[in-house]
């Protein structure tokens, strides 16, 4: 494929990338490519990503692969990494170090990671077409989520454009919390839209996820407009909206949109605690109980009582 002077040069935007997962059926029609991006203006307590709030690339750090080999002790000229005589098995100052990454170039066990890698929209575009068969057999296509992928705007609107261009089906899951510029220019780019809405109650949603919840009302509105498909997705969390009222609130405000007819209840896990500790970080909800299925199903009730259609789970 010959490529434009102009077309060269969106190629050649660059984003930073922390994961390209294969053969996913949860986010979006058919077997689909995700894209993950870094960065995220949210602070979500149950975030089972949380090396992709930060933008910055991050040291990840997995004791179990540790070999206990010590070559990045050796390596780190700023001594912000030492062996440990308890507990774990390395010790990172993470006031210290600055991400450089030389001690993961030492670590063959991969005990040691950095998450996040900057690639061009052709470079992931590339990796991406691999599965075009794939897409093709099953309808499916290539999502992009994150973090937040309306943080990378450009980057995310590059890569929606050159999927288009190869005939690939498009997703985007995302928060809702962006500006109306890159909504506008983006929307149209893609086939289905997985949005989550977390809780109605402004002061709440503060309170779990670290900002208000009014830009992504607003934003969900616009986008309800815009949108080709768009489905809303609720993370079910214990003691902040895994109750009738609250549920029955956003179910309302779903149906008030005119154009949406299911709302998606996603039950809480646990998957993805491991990761905080590996960035050194605690995990705030390590008490929190998963949803049972009765309530899970008494929660559905409630979307049911407002005319729309639930599924409980993926899509
Ligand atoms: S280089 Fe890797 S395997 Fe060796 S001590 Fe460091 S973290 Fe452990
Ligand atoms: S990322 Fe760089 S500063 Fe941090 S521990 Fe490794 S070598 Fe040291």
């Amino acid at each position: 494929m010959i490529l434009s002077r102009e077309q060269n040069k969106q190629c050649n935007i660059t984003g930073r990338v922390f994961n390209i997962q294969k053969f996913s059926v949860n986010d979006g029609p058919g077997i689909r490519t995700i894209v993950f991006l870094k960065g995220c203006p949210l602070r979500c307590k149950w975030c089972s990503n949380p090396e992709s709030q930060n933008k910055e690339f991050q040291l990840m750090y997995n004791n179990q692969n540790c070999i206990e080999c010590y070559k990045c002790v050796q390596t780190c000229g700023k001594c912000a990494i030492e062996k440990n005589n308890s507990g774990k098995k390395l010790k990172i100052n993470r006031n210290i170090c600055d991400d450089c990454g030389k001690c993961v170039e030492k670590c063959y066990s991969e005990a040691l990671v950095m998450s996040g890698k900057n690639m061009t929209v052709e470079e992931v575009i590339k990796e991406v077409k691999k599965d075009s068969a794939q897409f093709r057999r099953s309808k499916g296509g290539l999502t992009i989520s994150g973090g937040e992928p309306l943080m990378q705007e450009e980057f995310t609107k590059q890569l929606l454009i050159e999927a288009k261009r190869n005939g690939i089906n498009t997703a985007i899951e995302t928060t809702g919390y962006g500006n109306e510029k890159s909504i506008e220019e983006i929307i149209p780019l893609i086939d289905v839209i997985l949005l989550d809405i977390k809780n109605l109650n402004s002061e709440k949603h503060k309170k779990f996820t670290g900002v208000d919840n009014k830009i992504i009302l607003e934003n969900t509105k616009r986008i309800a407009e815009l949108a080709k498909e768009l489905i809303i997705r609720v993370p079910v969390i214990q003691g902040f909206n895994a109750d009738k009222k609250s549920i029955r609130e956003i179910a309302k405000f779903v149906r008030s949109l005119e154009t949406i007819d299911e709302i998606h209840l996603l039950p809480y896990h646990k998957m993805g605690v491991n990761k905080y500790e590996c960035l050194g970080r605690d995990y705030e909800l390590l008490d929190l109980e998963t949803p049972s299925e009765k309530l899970m199903d008494d929660l559905r009730e409630e979307v049911l009582k407002e005319g729309l259609m639930c599924n409980i789970g993926a899509v």
